[in-house]
Protein backbone atom coordinates (compact mmCIF):
# COMPACT_ATOMS: atom_id res chain seq x y z
CA UNK A 1 0.00 0.00 0.00
CA UNK A 2 1.53 3.41 -1.01
CA UNK A 3 1.96 5.91 2.33
CA UNK A 4 -0.09 8.90 2.49
CA UNK A 5 1.53 12.08 2.31
CA UNK A 6 0.88 13.62 5.38
CA UNK A 7 2.11 16.82 5.26
CA UNK A 8 -0.41 17.42 2.28
CA UNK A 9 -3.11 17.32 4.63
CA UNK A 10 -4.49 20.66 5.57
CA UNK A 11 -5.92 20.53 9.39
CA UNK A 12 -9.48 19.30 9.35
CA UNK A 13 -8.29 16.32 7.03
CA UNK A 14 -5.71 15.94 9.41
CA UNK A 15 -8.14 15.35 12.39
CA UNK A 16 -9.99 12.97 10.45
CA UNK A 17 -7.41 11.00 9.11
CA UNK A 18 -6.80 10.35 13.25
CA UNK A 19 -10.16 9.61 13.90
CA UNK A 20 -10.33 7.08 11.29
CA UNK A 21 -7.28 5.81 13.36
CA UNK A 22 -9.52 5.75 16.44
CA UNK A 23 -7.08 8.60 17.97
CA UNK A 24 -8.71 11.74 19.16
CA UNK A 25 -8.74 14.75 17.25
CA UNK A 26 -6.29 16.80 19.52
CA UNK A 27 -3.51 14.63 18.26
CA UNK A 28 -4.64 15.84 14.82
CA UNK A 29 -3.64 19.68 16.16
CA UNK A 30 -0.63 17.80 17.79
CA UNK A 31 0.77 16.23 14.25
CA UNK A 32 0.00 19.69 12.37
CA UNK A 33 1.49 21.45 14.38
CA UNK A 34 4.84 19.36 14.71
CA UNK A 35 4.86 19.36 10.60
CA UNK A 36 4.14 22.88 10.00
CA UNK A 37 5.17 24.82 13.20
CA UNK A 38 8.76 23.05 13.62
CA UNK A 39 8.90 21.69 10.53
CA UNK A 40 9.88 18.26 11.10
CA UNK A 41 11.14 15.60 8.71
CA UNK A 42 10.38 12.64 10.57
CA UNK A 43 7.54 10.73 13.06
CA UNK A 44 10.67 10.33 15.83
CA UNK A 45 10.88 13.85 16.46
CA UNK A 46 7.32 13.70 17.55
CA UNK A 47 8.02 13.00 21.32
CA UNK A 48 4.73 13.64 22.47
CA UNK A 49 3.22 10.74 20.94
CA UNK A 50 3.48 7.65 22.12
CA UNK A 51 5.93 5.15 20.33
CA UNK A 52 3.40 2.83 19.56
CA UNK A 53 0.91 5.80 17.53
CA UNK A 54 4.43 6.92 16.18
CA UNK A 55 5.04 3.41 14.37
CA UNK A 56 1.76 3.05 13.47
CA UNK A 57 1.92 6.51 11.83
CA UNK A 58 4.90 5.21 10.11
CA UNK A 59 3.56 2.50 8.43
CA UNK A 60 0.73 4.72 7.04
CA UNK A 61 2.04 8.00 6.14
CA UNK A 62 5.12 9.30 4.95
CA UNK A 63 6.77 12.25 5.38
CA UNK A 64 7.87 13.02 2.48
CA UNK A 65 11.65 14.79 2.19
CA UNK A 66 13.96 16.84 0.05
CA UNK A 67 17.50 16.42 -0.44
CA UNK A 68 19.50 20.20 -1.06
CA UNK A 69 21.03 19.57 -4.06
CA UNK A 70 22.79 22.93 -3.93
CA UNK A 71 22.91 26.45 -1.84
CA UNK A 72 24.20 29.52 -3.84
CA UNK A 73 24.73 32.29 -1.62
CA UNK A 74 24.82 36.01 -3.33
CA UNK A 75 28.03 37.88 -3.16
CA UNK A 76 25.77 41.02 -4.49
CA UNK A 77 22.55 40.90 -2.68
CA UNK A 78 21.74 39.11 0.89
CA UNK A 79 19.75 36.47 -1.55
CA UNK A 80 20.17 32.83 -1.78
CA UNK A 81 19.34 30.39 -4.54
CA UNK A 82 18.31 26.78 -3.35
CA UNK A 83 18.37 23.20 -5.69
CA UNK A 84 16.23 20.91 -4.08
CA UNK A 85 16.13 17.21 -5.42
CA UNK A 86 12.49 15.48 -4.77
CA UNK A 87 11.92 11.89 -4.18
CA UNK A 88 11.16 11.11 -7.90
CA UNK A 89 14.42 12.50 -8.93
CA UNK A 90 13.08 15.63 -10.65
CA UNK A 91 14.42 18.92 -9.00
CA UNK A 92 12.99 22.47 -8.07
CA UNK A 93 14.45 26.00 -7.45
CA UNK A 94 14.07 28.26 -4.26
CA UNK A 95 15.26 31.66 -3.58
CA UNK A 96 15.58 33.57 -0.05
CA UNK A 97 15.63 36.87 -0.12
CA UNK A 98 16.39 39.68 3.21
CA UNK A 99 14.90 42.89 2.84
CA UNK A 100 14.43 45.54 5.50
CA UNK A 101 10.72 44.05 6.10
CA UNK A 102 11.76 40.28 6.55
CA UNK A 103 12.54 37.20 4.72
CA UNK A 104 10.92 36.33 1.45
CA UNK A 105 11.02 33.00 -0.33
CA UNK A 106 10.31 32.75 -3.85
CA UNK A 107 8.70 28.99 -4.10
CA UNK A 108 8.25 26.66 -7.01
CA UNK A 109 4.72 25.71 -8.13
CA UNK A 110 5.60 23.21 -10.70
CA UNK A 111 8.58 21.07 -12.11
CA UNK A 112 9.01 22.73 -15.29
CA UNK A 113 6.13 24.68 -16.88
CA UNK A 114 4.02 23.87 -19.91
CA UNK A 115 3.37 27.78 -20.70
CA UNK A 116 6.50 28.26 -22.95
CA UNK A 117 7.13 32.13 -22.66
CA UNK A 118 9.58 33.10 -25.06
CA UNK A 119 12.67 34.63 -22.06
CA UNK A 120 11.89 32.40 -20.04
CA UNK A 121 14.24 28.83 -18.89
CA UNK A 122 11.25 27.43 -16.59
CA UNK A 123 9.64 25.95 -19.81
CA UNK A 124 12.37 24.78 -21.91
CA UNK A 125 12.20 20.64 -21.04
CA UNK A 126 8.27 21.43 -20.37
CA UNK A 127 6.29 20.89 -17.40
CA UNK A 128 7.90 17.31 -15.61
CA UNK A 129 5.04 17.34 -13.31
CA UNK A 130 2.86 19.65 -10.55
CA UNK A 131 3.94 19.94 -7.24
CA UNK A 132 2.18 18.71 -4.00
CA UNK A 133 0.76 21.00 -1.02
CA UNK A 134 3.87 19.56 1.08
CA UNK A 135 6.52 20.00 -1.64
CA UNK A 136 5.82 23.63 -1.74
CA UNK A 137 5.44 23.95 1.95
CA UNK A 138 8.67 22.09 2.12
CA UNK A 139 10.75 24.75 0.68
CA UNK A 140 9.66 27.62 2.93
CA UNK A 141 10.64 25.16 5.84
CA UNK A 142 13.55 23.79 5.04
CA UNK A 143 15.02 26.96 3.72
CA UNK A 144 14.11 28.19 7.04
CA UNK A 145 16.17 25.58 8.79
CA UNK A 146 19.41 25.66 7.02
CA UNK A 147 19.67 29.51 7.67
CA UNK A 148 17.47 29.16 11.22
CA UNK A 149 15.68 32.38 9.85
CA UNK A 150 12.34 33.12 10.01
CA UNK A 151 10.44 33.56 6.52
CA UNK A 152 7.66 36.28 6.60
CA UNK A 153 7.17 36.57 2.91
CA UNK A 154 6.21 34.53 0.17
CA UNK A 155 6.21 34.88 -3.45
CA UNK A 156 4.79 32.13 -6.07
CA UNK A 157 7.28 33.56 -8.82
CA UNK A 158 9.73 30.45 -9.32
CA UNK A 159 9.34 27.55 -11.63
CA UNK A 160 5.67 26.71 -13.29
CA UNK A 161 2.43 28.28 -13.03
CA UNK A 162 -0.07 27.95 -10.20
CA UNK A 163 -2.87 28.37 -11.56
CA UNK A 164 -2.22 25.24 -13.58
CA UNK A 165 -1.09 23.32 -10.83
CA UNK A 166 -4.86 25.14 -8.91
CA UNK A 167 -6.05 22.87 -6.17
CA UNK A 168 -2.74 22.24 -4.67
CA UNK A 169 -1.82 25.89 -5.29
CA UNK A 170 -4.99 27.04 -3.00
CA UNK A 171 -4.51 24.17 -0.14
CA UNK A 172 -0.33 25.40 -0.05
CA UNK A 173 -2.09 28.88 0.97
CA UNK A 174 -4.47 28.17 3.38
CA UNK A 175 -1.76 25.64 4.93
CA UNK A 176 1.01 28.12 4.89
CA UNK A 177 -1.16 30.71 6.30
CA UNK A 178 -2.88 28.64 9.01
CA UNK A 179 -2.20 29.59 12.72
CA UNK A 180 -1.14 26.10 13.57
CA UNK A 181 2.06 26.25 11.01
CA UNK A 182 4.36 29.26 10.08
CA UNK A 183 0.75 31.64 10.31
CA UNK A 184 2.47 33.51 7.50
CA UNK A 185 -0.41 36.42 6.75
CA UNK A 186 -2.28 36.05 3.43
CA UNK A 187 -1.52 39.75 2.62
CA UNK A 188 2.27 38.74 2.97
CA UNK A 189 1.86 36.36 -0.20
CA UNK A 190 2.22 37.24 -3.68
CA UNK A 191 1.33 34.62 -6.76
CA UNK A 192 2.47 35.50 -9.94
CA UNK A 193 0.24 34.05 -13.04
CA UNK A 194 0.59 34.04 -16.83
CA UNK A 195 -3.28 34.91 -17.20
CA UNK A 196 -5.02 31.24 -16.75
CA UNK A 197 -8.33 33.76 -16.70
CA UNK A 198 -11.23 30.63 -15.70
CA UNK A 199 -9.08 30.13 -12.68
CA UNK A 200 -8.28 33.72 -11.99
CA UNK A 201 -11.89 34.46 -11.35
CA UNK A 202 -11.74 31.21 -9.39
CA UNK A 203 -9.09 32.18 -7.43
CA UNK A 204 -11.13 35.51 -7.00
CA UNK A 205 -14.07 33.59 -5.13
CA UNK A 206 -11.84 31.89 -2.50
CA UNK A 207 -12.14 33.95 0.17
CA UNK A 208 -8.03 34.41 0.58
CA UNK A 209 -6.71 38.07 0.87
CA UNK A 210 -2.86 37.60 -1.13
CA UNK A 211 -1.99 39.57 -3.80
CA UNK A 212 -2.24 38.46 -7.61
CA UNK A 213 0.46 39.69 -10.04
CA UNK A 214 0.05 38.98 -14.07
CA UNK A 215 2.49 39.05 -16.16
CA UNK A 216 1.74 41.55 -18.37
CA UNK A 217 5.03 41.78 -20.70
CA UNK A 218 3.20 43.17 -23.95
CA UNK A 219 1.30 46.14 -24.65
CA UNK A 220 -1.75 44.32 -26.69
CA UNK A 221 -3.08 41.53 -27.35
CA UNK A 222 -0.73 41.37 -30.76
CA UNK A 223 2.81 41.46 -28.32
CA UNK A 224 1.94 39.80 -25.74
CA UNK A 225 1.19 36.99 -28.30
CA UNK A 226 4.31 37.20 -29.66
CA UNK A 227 6.19 36.45 -26.10
CA UNK A 228 3.71 34.64 -24.58
CA UNK A 229 2.03 31.22 -26.18
CA UNK A 230 -0.98 31.51 -23.10
CA UNK A 231 -2.20 34.77 -24.44
CA UNK A 232 -3.39 32.74 -27.80
CA UNK A 233 -6.37 31.05 -25.46
CA UNK A 234 -7.29 33.96 -23.34
CA UNK A 235 -6.84 37.43 -24.82
CA UNK A 236 -5.93 40.71 -22.98
CA UNK A 237 -9.37 41.79 -22.70
CA UNK A 238 -10.23 38.54 -20.86
CA UNK A 239 -6.96 38.75 -18.59
CA UNK A 240 -7.75 42.52 -17.85
CA UNK A 241 -11.44 41.55 -17.30
CA UNK A 242 -10.62 38.92 -14.46
CA UNK A 243 -7.87 40.97 -12.83
CA UNK A 244 -10.90 43.61 -12.48
CA UNK A 245 -12.48 40.97 -10.89
CA UNK A 246 -10.42 40.05 -8.43
CA UNK A 247 -9.62 43.36 -7.31
CA UNK A 248 -13.63 43.69 -7.18
CA UNK A 249 -13.99 40.55 -4.66
CA UNK A 250 -11.13 40.92 -2.82
CA UNK A 251 -9.97 43.82 -3.01
CA UNK A 252 -6.53 43.67 -3.51
CA UNK A 253 -4.36 45.51 -5.57
CA UNK A 254 -3.40 43.20 -8.68
CA UNK A 255 0.67 43.87 -9.65
CA UNK A 256 0.83 43.67 -13.29
CA UNK A 257 4.33 42.19 -14.31
CA UNK A 258 6.26 43.53 -17.65
CA UNK A 259 9.19 41.98 -18.30
CA UNK A 260 11.29 45.09 -20.50
CA UNK A 261 13.37 43.33 -23.60
CA UNK A 262 14.97 45.34 -26.01
CA UNK A 263 13.44 46.14 -29.46
CA UNK A 264 10.75 44.29 -28.22
CA UNK A 265 8.66 46.05 -26.39
CA UNK A 266 10.06 49.29 -24.99
CA UNK A 267 9.24 51.42 -27.55
CA UNK A 268 7.25 55.01 -27.04
CA UNK A 269 4.25 53.58 -28.56
CA UNK A 270 4.21 50.39 -26.28
CA UNK A 271 4.12 53.40 -23.26
CA UNK A 272 0.97 54.96 -25.12
CA UNK A 273 -0.58 51.30 -25.22
CA UNK A 274 0.65 50.62 -21.58
CA UNK A 275 -0.61 54.16 -20.66
CA UNK A 276 -3.85 53.29 -22.31
CA UNK A 277 -4.28 49.93 -20.94
CA UNK A 278 -3.56 50.83 -17.05
CA UNK A 279 -4.43 54.44 -16.63
CA UNK A 280 -7.47 54.88 -13.86
CA UNK A 281 -6.84 51.18 -12.77
CA UNK A 282 -6.05 50.57 -8.99
CA UNK A 283 -3.27 48.60 -9.81
CA UNK A 284 0.65 48.58 -9.74
CA UNK A 285 3.51 47.93 -13.10
CA UNK A 286 6.56 46.37 -11.94
CA UNK A 287 9.28 46.76 -14.95
CA UNK A 288 11.75 43.38 -14.91
CA UNK A 289 14.58 44.30 -17.25
CA UNK A 290 15.12 40.67 -18.80
CA UNK A 291 17.25 38.22 -17.25
CA UNK A 292 19.17 36.52 -20.20
CA UNK A 293 19.12 33.27 -20.69
CA UNK A 294 21.50 31.26 -22.31
CA UNK A 295 19.18 29.38 -24.82
CA UNK A 296 16.72 32.62 -25.82
CA UNK A 297 17.67 35.33 -27.85
CA UNK A 298 16.39 38.49 -25.96
CA UNK A 299 18.38 41.10 -24.07
CA UNK A 300 17.56 43.63 -21.41
CA UNK A 301 17.47 47.79 -22.35
CA UNK A 302 20.39 49.53 -21.01
CA UNK A 303 19.54 50.90 -17.57
CA UNK A 304 18.90 54.51 -19.07
CA UNK A 305 16.63 53.43 -20.91
CA UNK A 306 14.37 51.49 -18.56
CA UNK A 307 14.54 54.53 -16.45
CA UNK A 308 13.21 56.35 -18.95
CA UNK A 309 10.79 54.21 -19.66
CA UNK A 310 9.47 53.89 -16.29
CA UNK A 311 9.58 57.71 -15.91
CA UNK A 312 7.36 58.76 -19.04
CA UNK A 313 4.88 55.81 -17.85
CA UNK A 314 5.23 57.82 -14.47
CA UNK A 315 4.45 60.82 -16.25
CA UNK A 316 1.22 59.15 -17.59
CA UNK A 317 -0.01 58.92 -13.86
CA UNK A 318 1.12 55.15 -13.66
CA UNK A 319 1.60 53.63 -10.27
CA UNK A 320 5.44 51.85 -11.52
CA UNK A 321 8.59 50.95 -10.40
CA UNK A 322 11.95 48.60 -11.67
CA UNK A 323 12.18 45.56 -10.07
CA UNK A 324 15.78 45.92 -8.50
CA UNK A 325 17.71 42.58 -9.95
CA UNK A 326 18.26 40.19 -7.26
CA UNK A 327 21.13 36.87 -7.24
CA UNK A 328 21.63 37.51 -10.89
CA UNK A 329 25.45 36.26 -9.99
CA UNK A 330 23.17 32.88 -8.67
CA UNK A 331 21.15 32.26 -11.58
CA UNK A 332 19.11 34.69 -10.54
CA UNK A 333 16.65 34.50 -13.78
CA UNK A 334 13.82 32.23 -13.10
CA UNK A 335 14.88 28.44 -13.91
CA UNK A 336 18.21 28.79 -14.73
CA UNK A 337 19.93 26.47 -11.71
CA UNK A 338 17.45 23.92 -12.50
CA UNK A 339 18.41 24.28 -16.39
CA UNK A 340 21.85 24.37 -15.42
CA UNK A 341 21.53 20.86 -13.94
CA UNK A 342 19.21 19.72 -16.82
CA UNK A 343 22.00 20.02 -19.36
CA UNK A 344 24.80 19.06 -16.73
CA UNK A 345 27.96 20.44 -15.80
CA UNK A 346 29.47 20.21 -19.38
CA UNK A 347 28.25 24.02 -19.81
CA UNK A 348 30.19 25.19 -16.54
N1 LIG B 1 3.97 31.19 -14.19
C1 LIG B 1 3.94 32.41 -13.43
C2 LIG B 1 5.19 32.59 -12.57
C3 LIG B 1 6.40 32.75 -13.41
S1 LIG B 1 7.86 33.47 -12.85
C4 LIG B 1 3.79 33.58 -14.39
O1 LIG B 1 3.88 33.40 -15.57
O2 LIG B 1 3.54 34.69 -13.91
C5 LIG B 1 7.57 35.08 -12.31
C6 LIG B 1 7.79 36.20 -13.32
O3 LIG B 1 9.09 36.18 -13.92
C7 LIG B 1 6.81 36.15 -14.47
O4 LIG B 1 6.30 37.43 -14.69
C8 LIG B 1 7.66 35.70 -15.61
O5 LIG B 1 7.10 36.06 -16.83
C9 LIG B 1 8.96 36.41 -15.31
N2 LIG B 1 10.14 35.89 -16.02
C10 LIG B 1 10.39 34.65 -16.45
N3 LIG B 1 11.58 34.58 -17.07
C11 LIG B 1 12.09 35.81 -17.02
C12 LIG B 1 13.31 36.37 -17.48
N4 LIG B 1 14.21 35.65 -18.15
N5 LIG B 1 13.51 37.69 -17.26
C13 LIG B 1 12.61 38.43 -16.58
N6 LIG B 1 11.46 37.95 -16.12
C14 LIG B 1 11.19 36.65 -16.33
Amino acid sequence: MEKKDIASFGREELIQEMEALGERAYRGKQIYTWLHEKGADSFEEMTNLSRPLRERLSKEFEIVRMETVERQISKKDPTEKFLFGLSDGNQIESVLMRYHYGNSVCISSQAGCRMGCRFCASGIGGLKRNLTASEMLRQVYQIQRITGERVSNIVVMGTGEPLDNYENFVRFIHMISDDWGLHISQRNITASTCGIVPNMRRLAEEGLQITLALSLHGSSQEKRRRLMPVAGKYSLSEVMEACDYYFLKTGRRVTFEYSLVAGVNDSDSDIRELTKLLKGRNCHLNLIPVNPVKEREFKKPDSKKAVEFENKLEKNGINVTIRRERGSDIDGACGQLRRRYAVGKREN
